[in-house]
């Protein structure tokens, strides 16, 4: 592959994850690059996620139910939702316990920081 090839391709890759409403996993990373490059392999988004990642220019999400996805660095507290129909995940930009954030429970816990995903049906499948 030339190095050329391989800067289009990866410029590609950070679009479809940049453009993305939501975290994406490997295989809808795959799906969507396949538009615009129609013979990419899934060894090649593999690489690229790992490249992108490395480079800080994306970040991983850990669901609850394991899944590894990939969402565009930087872009600030936000929660997560899950469609329990077709499975797509989508930021939510508001954040009901954000007050939580330097409070102390009875218990002395201090919190910091958390993280949810909330769990429906998506506009579209409603
Ligand atoms: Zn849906
Ligand atoms: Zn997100």
């Amino acid at each position: 592959m030339t190095g050329q090839r391989q800067t289009r391709q990866r410029r590609q890759i950070f679009e479809v994850i940049e453009r993305a409403e939501g975290p994406l996993s490997i295989a809808e990373i795959h799906e969507q690059s396949r538009r615009a490059v129609p013979n990419l392999g899934i060894a090649t988004i593999y690489r690229t996620v790992k490249m992108l990642h490395e480079a800080d220019e994306i970040h991983l999400v850990s669901l609850p139910d394991g899944e590894t996805r990939y969402e565009k660095a930087g872009l600030g507290h936000h929660e997560h939702f899950r469609c329990r129909v077709c499975k797509q995940v989508f930021d939510l930009p508001d954040c009901p316990l954000a007050y939580l954030s330097g409070t102390t429970t009875k218990d002395g816990f201090l919190i910091e920081d958390h993280e949810l995903t909330l769990y429906g049906r998506c506009a579209h499948c409603q």
